[in-house]
C-alpha cells in the first residue's frame, strides 16, 4: 500500500502489483541482476521485491553491487524508475504535517558539486521568507561534498532527528536539515552508501529515485533541483544533464510533486571554500549578506524559483528580492542559529557562530593542523580553477571516503585565493590546503597545480554558473 501522502499507483500499475508484476511473480535476486544486466525490463513486483530483499538483509552486498552496476549500464525507463521511488520512499515512515501548511513545504535538492554549500544558506533564507522546509539531505558522494558532513563539522549538530522533532523544529523554526535513518527512506540510505563505492553514482534513474524517494516524503508542495554539469560534476555534459532534469521533473508529476530543474555550471568550485568547515564559514558570510557572488547568486536563482512555483510570490523577481532581503537584513542568519539550536549544537555555540567574525568563527569550528600555499607559476588570467582535480586530491586527504561509512576530517580543506576572470603574478599564492599529517606529496602539489588554468587573455567577469530552468508542463513562463 502506498504510504500517505504518496499519491497512489494508477489502476493499472496497482493491477500489475498486485498480480506480481505485469502479471508475473517476482523472481530471485540472481535472476532479477541477470534480467536487468541483459537489458531487461524489471517489472514492479521484481523493484519490491529487490527493495525488500535490502530492507530485510536478505540482499548480499554483492548483489546489492551487481544490481547496481546493472542498472547503471543498462538504465530504467519511466516506469520503473517511478516503480524504485515510490519502493524506496515506502522503506521508511512518511512524514506528515499540519494541512495549513501545504503550500509552504518546500525544498532544493542538490545532485552533487564541489564547494556547493547553497542548502546551508538556502533552508534558512527560505524559512525566513515563510516557508517550511523539511530537508532531508545526503553525505559526500565520490568526489563531491554532502551536506550532512558539512553540518556535523559543527560540534554538537545531529542530523537524526525523529519525524516529531521535525515537525516541532519547523513550527518553531521553519526549517531542519537532517539526514536519511532507519525511520527516513531507509532503503535510499542502503543504496546511497552503497552506490558511493561501486561506482554507480551517475546513473539517471539511480539519482532520480534517490532524490524523488527522500523528497516524496517530505510532503511537499514544491522542489527544485540544481542539476549540475560540467567537469565536476556527474553529468560533465550539459545534454545528459538536461536528460536528468526532466526525468526528475516527469517522475517527480507522477509522484505529485510540482518539481522543477535548474541547470548550473560545475566546472569551478562554487564560491571560494571547499571543504566541510571551510564551506559552513563561507555558508555563514553568504548568510550575513556577504560572502561569493556566484554562491549568493544561486542562493537567490534557486529561492526566487521556489517561492515562485509554489505560488508564495508573483513573479521571480519579487522571489528574488525576498530572499536577497532575508539575507541582507540577517533573519536567514537567525533562523539557521535556531535551527542549530534546535538540532543539538549547544545555543552559546551556535550563537557565537551566528554573530562572530569571520576570525572569532574560525576559532570555534575544527580545523586541520597545517597550511600549504601553492603559488602561481606564470603571469596570466585566471580561466578556470578546475574542481575536479582539487576535490580528487582533498578526497584523498580525508576530505571524502573510500570506504562506506568512514569517518571523514572535516577540516581538511582548500581555500581559493584569486577569482576567475582576474589576473595573476607568477609567484602570487592562489590556493591555500588545509591539511592534517604529512605534507602534499609532489604529485598531490602537481595535480593541485593543474588545476588553475591561465591564459593570456584580458581580465574578464565571471561568468553566472546559472544556465537554464526546466520548469513542470503546464507551468507558465515568468
Ligand atoms: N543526491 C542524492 O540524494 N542522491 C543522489 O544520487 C545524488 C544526489
Amino acid at each position: 500500500m502506498a504510504a500517505p501522502g504518496i499519491p497512489p499507483p494508477s489502476a493499472s500499475q496497482a493491477a500489475k502489483a498486485d498480480s506480481g508484476g505485469g502479471g508475473k511473480k517476482s523472481r530471485h535476486l540472481p535472476e532479477l541482476i541477470r534480467l536487468k544486466r541483459d537489458g531487461g525490463h524489471l517489472s514492479e513486483a521484481d523493484i519490491r521485491h529487490f527493495v525488500h530483499a535490502l530492507m530485510d538483509g536478505s540482499a548480499q552486498d554483492t548483489q546489492i553491487g551487481a544490481m547496481l552496476m546493472a542498472i547503471r549500464l543498462q538504465g530504467m525507463d519511466l516506469e520503473e524508475t517511478s516503480v524504485l521511488t515510490r519502493a524506496l520512499a515506502e522503506s521508511g515512515q512518511q512524514l506528515e504535517w499540519p494541512r495549513s501548511w501545504h503550500q509552504q513545504l518546500v525544498d532544493k535538492h542538490s545532485t552533487g558539486g564541489v564547494g556547493d554549500k547553497v542548502s546551508l544558506v538556502l533552508a534558512p533564507a527560505l524559512a525566513a521568507c515563510g516557508c517550511k522546509v523539511p530537508m532531508i539531505s545526503g553525505r559526500s558522494l565520490g568526489h563531491t561534498g554532502g551536506t550532512l558532513d558539512k553540518l556535523e563539522s559543527i560540534p554538537g549538530y545531529n542530523v537524526t532527528q525523529s519525524p516529531e522533532q521535525m515537525r516541532r523544529i519547523l513550527e518553531e523554526v521553519g526549517c531542519c536539515i537532517v539526514g536519511q535513518s532507519e525511520k527516513l527512506v531507509p532503503a535510499d540510505g542502503i543504496l546511497y552508501a552503497a552506490r558511493d563505492v561501486t561506482a554507480t553514482v551517475d546513473s539517471v534513474p539511480l539519482i532520480t529515485a534517490s532524490i524523488l524517494s527522500k523528497k516524496a516524503v517530505e510532503g511537499l508542495s514544491t522542489l527544485i533541483v540544481d542539476v549540475k554539469f560540467g567537469g565536476a560534476a556527474v553529468f560533465p555534459d550539459q545534454e545528459q544533464a538536461r536528460e536528468l532534469a526532466k526525468t526528475l521533473v516527469s517522475v517527480g508529476a507522477g509522484l505529485g510533486l510540482r518539481v522543477a530543474a535548474a541547470l548550473t555550471a560545475m566546472d569551478n568550485p562554487l564560491g571560494r571554500s571547499v571543504g566541510h568547515t571551510l564551506e559552513v564559514e563561507e555558508a555563514l558570510l553568504c548568510l550575513d549578506g556577504a560572502g561569493p557572488p556566484d554562491l549568493r547568486e544561486l542562493v537567490i536563482r534557486l529561492g526566487s524559483a521556489i517561492l515562485w512555483l509554489s505560488g508564495q510570490a508573483e513573479t521571480q523577481d519579487q522571489g528574488a528580492a525576498r530572499v536577497a532581503a532575508a539575507l541582507d537584513d540577517g533573519s536567514a542568519l537567525r533562523r539557521f542559529q535556531l535551527m542549530l539550536s534546535a538540532q543539538g549544537v549547544d545555543p552559546a555555540l551556535a550563537r557565537a557562530l551566528c554573530s562572530g567574525s569571520p576570525k572569532q568563527r574560525r576559532q570555534l569550528l575544527p580545523h586541520a593542523g597545517q597550511r600549504e600555499e601553492l603559488l602561481a607559476p606564470a603571469d596570466g588570467t585566471v580561466e578556470c580553477v578546475l574542481a575536479l582535480p582539487l576535490a580528487r586530491v582533498l578526497h584523498e586527504l580525508g576530505a571524502g571516503r573510500i570506504q562506506a561509512g568512514q569517518p571523514i576530517r572535516p577540516g581538511v580543506g582548500a581555500e581559493l585565493l584569486v577569482d576567475v576572470g582576474q589576473w595573476l603574478y607568477r609567484g602570487t599564492p592562489w590556493l591555500r590546503v588545509h591539511l592534517d599529517g604529512p605534507a602534499l606529496s609532489s604529485q598531490q602539489r602537481l595535480a593541485l597545480q593543474g588545476a588553475l588554468v591561465l591564459s593570456d587573455r584580458a581580465p574578464f567577469k565571471a561568468p553566472s554558473p546559472f544556465a537554464e530552468l526546466v520548469l513542470p508542463a503546464t507551468t507558465a513562463q515568468p
